[in-house]
């Protein structure tokens, strides 16, 4: 027994160490990406259910990396988070979907995109100040540009939180609470704070036929944002079965794979033009 336990001690150590280094590697690279402009936004279409039309997308970073491929950021956000490279990424990010937006309107595409932003973004007190002057220098209508924040960055430190979404407000930015249903806090913030879309999270919609709890935690969103005169984005749509019982519940607007996946700017100007 002894011996077990040393070696799985030993064996616990190691995995460790491996942990610290791959993420001392995967942040100096992510230093090197930032430096050498190794991101790309990827569009994830947003449809208006009952027409069908693309009114929206979701802006979704994307790191080609040298030797690698495109890294989903679900593997480096949490790393950017950590040592506060998301600061300078999320402006990159805010800056290049500014100039998608300019570059759509030219085409007289009206469409909106949303851009999430993450705890530690939020955190910096400069990054109202940035959006201002991007949004300024850049003539676009602010009501184009949407900002998705999850439930936990909002009952962290209300008042400042509330401080710059009226800002943001003001400006005509419109704000999406994203992965609504997963954040465990009151919803009394959803009166108090200049909100316009939940965004039901994916796990709710994957897990949704033949499953009644899900079915009811929809169908009781929906119905709560309908009343507060909040607008719905299902998320996670994958399949027919679901898109229609989506729209039985009166869903307004729909994202997943069964409509698109991410695509480049350029595939996604083509989906435009079908
Ligand atoms: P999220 O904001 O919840 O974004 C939705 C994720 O679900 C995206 O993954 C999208 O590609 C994926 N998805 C969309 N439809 C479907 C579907 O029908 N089925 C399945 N299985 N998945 C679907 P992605 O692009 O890998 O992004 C992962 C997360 O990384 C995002 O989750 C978001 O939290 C974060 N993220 C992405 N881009 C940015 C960014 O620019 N800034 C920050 N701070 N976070 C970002
Ligand atoms: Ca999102
Ligand atoms: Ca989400
Ligand atoms: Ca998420």
């Amino acid at each position: 027994a002894k011996q077990n336990i040393k070696s799985s001690i030993q064996f616990y150590s190691t995995d460790l160490k491996d942990d610290a280094l791959k993420r001392m590697d995967l942040e100096s690279a992510l230093r090197e990406a930032i430096e050498k402009e190794q991101f790309e936004l990827y569009l994830q279409p947003i449809l208006d259910l009952a027409s069908g039309r693309i009114v929206q997308a979701e802006v979704l970073l994307r790191w080609d990396r040298p030797g690698v491929g495109m890294v989903s950021p679900a593997e480096f956000i949490p790393v950017a988070e950590q040592t506060g490279l998301i600061v300078t990424i999320g402006k990159w990010v805010i800056k290049e979907a500014i100039s998608l937006l300019m570059d759509l309107h030219r085409q007289h595409k009206y469409i909106k995109l949303s851009v999430n932003l993450s705890p530690a973004q939020v955190s910096d007190n400069g990054l109202l100040n940035f959006i201002k002057k991007s949004i300024v220098s850049s003539e676009i209508d602010a009501s184009y540009l949407e900002l998705e924040l999850t439930e936990g960055v909002l009952v962290n430190d209300f008042d400042r939180i509330s401080e710059f979404l009226v800002e943001l407000r003001a400006l005509g930015i419109t704000i999406a609470i994203d992965d609504f249903g997963t954040g465990y806090s009151s919803l009394s913030y959803l009166q108090k704070l200049p909100i316009d879309f939940l965004k039901i999270d994916q796990s709710f919609i994957f897990e949704l036929i033949g499953n009644d709890s899900n079915q009811a935690i929809v169908q009781a969103i929906i119905g709560m944002a309908k009343s507060l005169k909040l607008k719905v984005i299902a998320e996670g749509v994958e399949t027919e079965a679901q898109r229609d019982l989506l729209k039985e519940y009166c869903c307004q607007f729909v994202q997943g794979y069964l409509f698109s996946k991410p695509l480049e700017y350029k595939a996604f100007c083509a989906l435009l033009n079908t």
